[in-house]
């Protein structure tokens, strides 16, 4: 029997390359696991998603403070906000003494990444505040929204969704923050995570937006609902499909010849697959 195993939906939402799911599945089941190291772009992400939950969710009283004693301009108190948590997040970490002190070269990096995007960010992020009455209110829920599919018996994808959020309009924001430029894997993600919502929750009314702060990037993209669909359907097939070669042990040529990508490494380690290439 096919041992039972859990991805992450960022492992699978690469559809340009569907090896890529395939082996993801096929490491998976042979415990093979793939060496990483985090790079600045992915600190950068980790630091602003910290940045953003301390703003919004444990210390909006940072906001309210310095838009009623300070700005009386919502972007420029949330600004402030973010550097308060920006600054506060360096000392942690640039201080830091433990295994991760080797790292500081690429936490500095990321801090340089954090900074020039914050301005944007936080004109953004004036869309989840609620001012009445000169009352502000945060309209965020909760952040690491987890959602789990089980797309069979065996095999199970989740995912963290950066924030949900009131929406204004009634419903729901579903938000995920980029800090590098608009991929279609990023689309694939929310849009998966849109399909498990759906199904789960048919009566509530989900937006799903991708946050850019890149510099010229800024923007929010909203995803069409009409869109949605068929990326499960197909996550499923590949599934199918990895166990039809892990049962006979075999990898066809054409489907997996080693091109090592930008940001992918996955093919370097084919190698390691009890498999007869
Ligand atoms: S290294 Fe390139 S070809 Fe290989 S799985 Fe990753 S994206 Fe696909």
């Amino acid at each position: 029997m096919n041992k039972s195993i859990r991805l992450g939906v960022t492992s699978v939402n690469e559809f340009n390359c569907k090896r890529r799911t395939m082996l993801q599945v096929l490491y998976a089941q042979q415990e093979i696991k793939i060496p990483f190291t985090p790079n600045k772009f992915v600190y950068a992400g980790n630091f602003l998603h910290l940045i953003l939950q301390r703003v919004f969710l444990r210390n909006f009283s940072n906001v309210e403070f310095f838009y009623h004693r300070k700005s009386k301009n919502i972007k420029d108190a949330i600004l402030l906000s973010m550097e308060i948590e920006l600054d506060s997040i360096k000392k942690i970490w640039m201080n830091n003494t433990g295994p991760w002190k080797y790292h500081r070269q690429e936490f500095s990096n990321s801090f340089d990444i954090i900074t020039s995007q914050l301005h944007n960010l936080a004109l953004m992020a004036e869309s989840l505040v609620t001012i009445n009455n000169n009352e502000i209110t945060s309209l965020v829920i909760q952040d690491e929204f987890t959602v789990i599919n089980r797309i069979n018996h065996n095999f199970q994808i989740r995912g963290k969704i950066d924030l949900v959020a009131f929406s204004e309009t009634g419903g729901l924001r579903i938000i995920e923050y980029k800090t590098g430029t608009p991929k279609l894997e990023d689309e694939n993600q929310i849009k998966i995570y849109g399909e498990i919502l759906y199904s789960s929750f048919p009566d509530q009314q989900i937006n799903l937006e991708l946050w850019y702060s890149k510099p010229k990037f800024d923007q929010i993209q909203k995803i069409d609902q009409k869109t949605i669909g068929g990326l499960l359907q197909e996550i499923s097939n590949l599934y199918e499909k990895s166990q039809q070669l892990n049962n006979i042990k075999k990898l066809p040529e054409q489907d997996f010849t080693s091109k090592v990508c930008q940001f992918c490494k996955l093919c370097d380690f084919i190698d390691l697959l009890e498999f007869d290439t």
